[in-house]
């Protein structure tokens, strides 16, 4: 058992020799594994505060607003989400690093902010399953990952919610959203998520991604589960974008 323990220990020494932590906000060395982040970064994190929109939880500027303009023009297929940071500068470096740069270690430091702002609310939906917005399986392969399946994950140990991946999947490549007005990218996305069981078992489900803007991904994934025998989805997102 001791032995055992200092096996991991050692190797835990070994895997930060060799793959040391980086800070997900300056992307420079936290010195050790338990260090998901700076303090100094820390502090200078923006949270998603009250007043936020009650369906999508863009921050608003106006308290008398309930509903961002956004979902005051549109019905959405989830019932609500909510979301840790707005996509401001610093997270949106920090993102594309996570992603196009391989620092899988982000997802740790994101998990723990998301159980931090969101467990709450996320344990109060009584999710069946947390389900990651699911990559197109070229754009998987060359990646290597998917970053909201690594965030899922986490979360999904540290709450004891099961992760579902088998379920949806992505049947188009879609071109990346960025460039698209609202319409267009509504149908970039039109079929774009399939499920491989027609008879949905979960009642329950909160999908998981990096990015909120429009809603378009979220709604698109939200749809076909409710199609296929989904009673409620909901979403949890680590950036969102600002709802004025
Ligand atoms: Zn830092
Ligand atoms: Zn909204």
């Amino acid at each position: 058992m001791e032995q055992n323990r200092n096996g991991i220990q050692a190797f835990a020494r070994l895997s930060n020799l060799i793959y040391p932590r980086r800070c997900p906000i300056c992307d420079g060395l936290t010195g050790s594994h338990k260090i998901l982040a700076c303090g100094e970064c820390r502090q200078r994190l923006v949270y998603v505060r009250e007043p936020a929109c009650k369906k999508c939880g863009k921050p608003l500027e106006k308290e008398e607003t309930e509903y961002c303009a956004d979902c005051g023009r549109r019905k959405h297929s989830y019932i609500r989400g909510k979301a840790v940071f707005p996509y401001d500068r610093l997270l949106r470096a920090s993102v594309a690093r996570f992603k196009y740069r391989n620092r899988r270690e982000y997802a740790d430091f994101y998990a723990e902010e998301l159980i931090k702002s969101c467990g709450t609310a996320l344990l109060s939906w009584e999710p069946d399953a947390l389900i990651p917005i699911p990559l197109h399986k070229s754009r998987m392969r060359k990646r290597g990952f998917n970053q909201a399946e690594l965030v899922a994950r986490r979360i999904g140990k540290s709450l004891g919610i099961p992760v579902e991946t088998g379920l949806l999947f992505r049947a188009k490549r879609t071109s990346p959203q960025k460039e698209l007005s609202d319409a267009q990218r509504r149908s970039n996305l039109k079929n774009a998520f399939q499920v491989r069981k027609n008879d949905v078992k979960l009642r329950k489900i909160v999908l998981i991604d990096d990015i909120y803007t429009t809603g378009s991904t979220i709604d698109a994934a939200a749809g076909v589960l409710l199609e296929h025998g989904a009673e409620k989805v909901y979403f949890l997102a680590i950036c969102i974008g600002r709802g004025f």
